[in-house]
């Protein structure tokens, strides 16, 4: 069945339907962003091998809900190590597929995608507990499995953000058909067979690979799905939305942002400064990413020369170097999508203070870029540019900063930094975000709500926000004294 070797590692590139390798007779060319080297020709599914996978997960789906939390906790627990004892090969492909960073993703991103499986599977054990007393009825709260979930993820983290969804969705004991990223789509094929390892029946988790427009949206168009856990780009959303409303399917949808970066004059502006330069981590393909720098005009001077000496460590290079900090952008397709930004806003009359163009590394490398002079209401402060590119802007009170922060259609995440905790937590509580990190920067708990506001998402996940999602929340009041 095909395969294809990808940093030295052996890796499917059929799809995994019902237990079972399957090739389409289409493919489509995978690249990596390192060095546009040709990767794997992959599988080009469509509706028919969403139909066949949505099949299998539904038939599979009695069985695996009727195992209980207790049952699939032993599968998931062991699914769990299995990427703990894959994570070497799990990373080298990732940063083969996506270009980002080899060091990050073995320390990090994959400990932390086998950390989303163990954790859900603990916490579906203490689900369904709950009982809720009044006068006449005692009220038991039911966690029941909603069926089959959909889950469609984007390819700035591909394996990690699948594991965010495929985690609480087989603990809570539904069953999933995973739609992976098309611009990296290889570790996804290596979950099934960790998956299968681990002793996940078949059909459990399904896995269509393909292109978004063809096979993600049949599947958001599937008349047989319980769920669509979505995470991409807002457009995207727009469009998976209007066919989950014809079939009324509940969605859940984590989306891009332009987070707001506040520095306020009382801040620790060296600890602002480090955590500022680290938002081109990823090559800032980061959803959450603090692109928007806003900065008390009374330490402005400072801040910038801080922020400079900390950005000029940024160094660029290839992602399996230790020394590298920002690798490749994904595509050329998004590469110019990201020049074309900044040379828009450079046309306009706004200046670099850092970077601005292609790094001499090659051809995906695009320099860590600070842009000053933007006005409020110009593409390049509203919209969400996916690379390593970030805005200065200055504020003279809190009532300017907010309508700064608050002056784009996104809400995902918010970072404030001073050492004042009652004007951190009002301009915390102020700004429109799922998320604000006070002085600190992606510290995510698992047990915690996450998603974005507005153009950034609807719902949440995380902790029990995830069951509320992935299962069906039932009430049995059963009226007291009424049983023999
Ligand atoms: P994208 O929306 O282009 O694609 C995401 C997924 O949707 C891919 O698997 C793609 O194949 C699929 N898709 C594309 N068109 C589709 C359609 N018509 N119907 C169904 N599925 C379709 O996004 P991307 O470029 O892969 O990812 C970048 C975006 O994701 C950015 O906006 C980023 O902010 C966002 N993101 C958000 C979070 C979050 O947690 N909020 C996390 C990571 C990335």
């Amino acid at each position: 069945m095909a395969s294809t070797k990808v940093a030295g590692v052996e890796t499917s590139t059929a799809h995994f339907i019902d237990g079972k390798r399957v090739a389409s007779k289409r493919t489509f060319a995978n690249c990596s962003p390192i060095d546009g080297k040709h990767l794997a020709n992959v599988s080009a599914g469509g509706a028919e091998e969403i139909d066949a996978a949505v099949a299998a997960a539904r038939r599979a789906f009695p069985k695996w809900a009727a195992l209980g939390p207790e049952g699939r906790h032993r599968v998931l627990k062991k699914f769990a190590q299995g990427i703990l004892d894959h994570a070497k090969e799990l990373s080298a492909v990732e940063t083969a597929d996506n270009g980002s960073l080899l060091m990050g993703n073995l320390a990090r991103v994959i400990p932390r995608a086998a950390q989303n499986i163990e954790f859900f599977a603990d916490r579906a054990l203490k689900l369904g507990h709950e009982q809720i007393d009044s006068p006449e009825v005692v009220n038991h709260v039911r966690f029941d499995p909603a069926g089959v979930a959909a889950l469609i993820t984007p390819w700035n983290g591909p394996f990690m953000l699948t594991t965010w969804k495929v985690g609480p969705a087989l603990a809570a004991g539904d069953t999933v058909v995973v739609k992976p990223p098309e611009w990296a789509p290889l570790t996804c094929s290596m979950m099934a067979d960790i998956a299968t390892e681990a002793g996940i029946p078949a059909g459990v988790l399904n896995v269509v690979q393909g292109i978004g427009e063809e096979a993600g949206a049949a599947l958001a168009a599937h008349p047989d799905i319980d769920r669509l856990s979505f995470t991409g780009s807002t457009d995207t959303a727009k469009l998976i939305g209007q066919s989950t409303a014809r079939s009324l399917t509940p969605v859940s949808f984590e989306l891009g942002g332009k987070s707001p970066y506040i520095v306020c004059a009382d801040a620790d502006l060296d600890a602002a400064a480090q955590t500022a330069a680290g938002q081109y981590i990823n090559a800032g393909q980061v959803c959450l990413a603090g692109t928007r720098l806003l900065v008390d005009a009374s330490v402005a001077d400072e801040f910038q020369n801080k922020f400079r000496a900390a950005a000029a460590h940024m160094t660029v290079g290839d992602p399996r170097d230790k020394s590298t900090r920002v690798g490749p952008l994904i595509t050329p397709e998004h590469f110019k999508r990201v020049e074309g930004f900044v040379e828009r806003a450079l046309k306009s009359g706004v200046k670099p203070l850092c970077g601005g163009k292609r790094s001499s590394v090659g051809e995906l490398y695009f320099e860590p870029t600070l842009l000053e002079g933007a006005r409020q209401d110009m593409e390049i402060v509203q919209r969400e540019v996916f690379g390593p590119v970030l805005t200065w802007q200055t504020f003279r009170d809190e009532d300017e900063l907010i309508a700064l922060a608050n002056g784009t259609h996104y809400g995902l995440a918010a970072m404030v930094f001073s050492k004042n905790q009652e004007r951190a937590m009002r301009i915390a509580s102020r700004v429109s975000a799922g998320t604000v990190w006070v002085n600190c920067f992606f510290v995510r708990e698992l047990a915690a709500p996450f998603g974005g506001s507005r153009d950034s998402g609807i719902g949440r996940e995380g902790g029990n926000w995830s069951f509320d999602f992935y299962c069906d929340v039932k009430n049995i009041a059963a009226l007291k004294g009424s049983f023999a």
